[in-house]
């Protein structure tokens, strides 16, 4: 049978991003990489060790992005790092901030592909919410991503470059003689930080743009260099990973990344997953809950997150609860439910349910002692909010971009 759609991965183009001066980007690559490229470029292997390590620590505990701060480095050095490497952060094409406080950023890569990243403020929490490719190769029915016709793999500099990108943005890098933040914006932060080290960005998800497991090595190594003690140090508990169920890279997510996993369920019968979530009719319903069952790592203090898009007179009959509740129990699930309101965007088929229909969906599930919190809408009015992310680039026609780039270029 034909499945409607594009739902194979896209290969994934590069690991080391040449640039146009011949220089290399070590954003987001492993010390052990940054290492052999010390080495390849000439310096003896005792340098290349010394060196790599003293790089990634003012990378990624500094947030220094130019060889000339780097002072335990001779001096002799810095020039000649500047000359064949480079520590770069995704370009901002457009920075918006909602009235509920939550952020979004348009980014740009280097070929000029737009990507975005929000930021969630929370009374006890910051939650990054990242991207992991330029558009989507699956097309949900209700998710705006799933209508951008621009498809790439983010690389892992630039998957890590969004979470730099937030923490200069948040002013979040350690104060001190070597800190080169601007000072009054720092101050501004610090009054309402939240943790102790006085950082607001303490969660990440990844449940921007793209299907993370069809760039599984891509993200993988973004989340070790994010998860590393010596680099980022965001624990794993502290990141979670968002798949519309690409089955077979499930158990390799739960060995190799390690983080905790959200599943975009969304429906529980097959007619309607199929037409929802078409990547169903690949991996169905039930192999995808074996998968959840057998996903490593995840047990009663690590559950696994259901999400739930309430799309009106679809998906939210009082029976859908239950045979959500039912499948949870069949398969012994450590399970949470995120009820998700749909976030509407121009040209959708789907309403959102009504807030009593929600409720009493959310009731159902809660009575059979499931979590099922129902999540506010956060950042609609700058279009933020879950399945709302399609660049304003890609919202222009193609004769429209042609003109805009003719006027820009004079
Ligand atoms: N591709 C991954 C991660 C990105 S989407 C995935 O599908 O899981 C993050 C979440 O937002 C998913 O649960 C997705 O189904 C949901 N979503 C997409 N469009 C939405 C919309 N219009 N309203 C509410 N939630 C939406
Ligand atoms: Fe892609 Fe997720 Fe949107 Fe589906 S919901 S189209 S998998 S980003």
């Amino acid at each position: 049978m034909q499945i409607p759609g594009h739902i194979d991965p896209v290969p994934v183009p590069r690991n080391v991003t040449p640039r146009a001066d011949g220089r290399v980007d070590l954003m987001g690559l492993a010390k052990a990489q940054i290492r052999e490229l010390f080495a390849e470029a000439g310096l003896d292997a005792k340098q290349a060790k010394l060196r790599s390590k003293q790089v990634f620590h003012w990378i990624y505990h500094r947030g220094v992005s130019d060889f000339g701060d780097m002072t335990d480095i001779s001096k002799k050095l810095r020039p000649w790092l500047d000359a064949r490497f480079v520590i770069a952060r995704p370009e901002v094409a457009e920075a918006q901030v909602s009235e509920d406080g939550t952020r979004k950023w348009l980014l740009r890569t280097a070929d000029a592909q737009d990507y975005e990243m929000v930021f969630i403020p929370d009374a006890d929490r910051g939650t990054l919410c990242i991207s992991s490719q330029v558009g989507c190769t699956l097309n949900c029915r209700f998710c705006h991503t799933g209508t951008m016709r621009l498809v790439r793999n983010l690389t892992p500099g630039e998957i890590v470059g969004q979470v730099m990108l937030a923490r200069d943005a948040l002013g979040e890098w350690p104060r001190g003689n070597m800190d080169l933040s601007d000072q009054e914006s720092a101050d501004t932060y610090r009054a309402d930080a939240y943790r102790a080290d006085g950082r607001m960005l303490t969660n990440i998800v990844l449940m921007g743009m793209g299907e993370p497991l069809y760039n599984f090595d891509n993200v993988r190594d973004a989340m070790a260099v994010v998860m590393d003690g010596e680099g980022l140090s965001l624990s794993k508990r502290r990141i979670t990973l968002s798949t519309s169920g690409v089955v077979p890279m499930m158990e390799k997510a739960g060995e190799e990344i390690g983080v905790n996993l959200a599943v975009s369920l969304h429906a529980v019968t097959k007619d309607i997953r199929d037409e929802i979530v078409p990547i169903n009719k690949k991996y169905g319903i039930e192999e995808l809950l074996e998968a959840c069952a057998a996903y490593p790592g995840a047990n009663n203090a690590r559950r696994i997150t259901f999400e739930y898009v309430m799309l009106k007179d679809k998906n939210d009959s009082d029976e859908d609860a239950r045979e959500l509740v039912r499948l949870i129990k069949r398969y012994g699930l450590p399970a949470k439910v995120n009820l998700i309101p749909f976030n509407p965007w121009p040209g959708a088929v789907y309403e959102c349910s009504e807030p009593e229909r929600i409720k009493a969906f959310s009731k159902i599930i809660f009575d059979a002692g499931i979590s099922a919190p129902v999540r506010t809408p956060r950042g609609r009015d700058i279009d933020a909010a879950c399945g709302q992310l399609k660049t304003a680039a890609t919202k222009l026609s193609r004769a429209e971009r042609d003109r805009l780039e003719a006027e820009a270029a004079g």
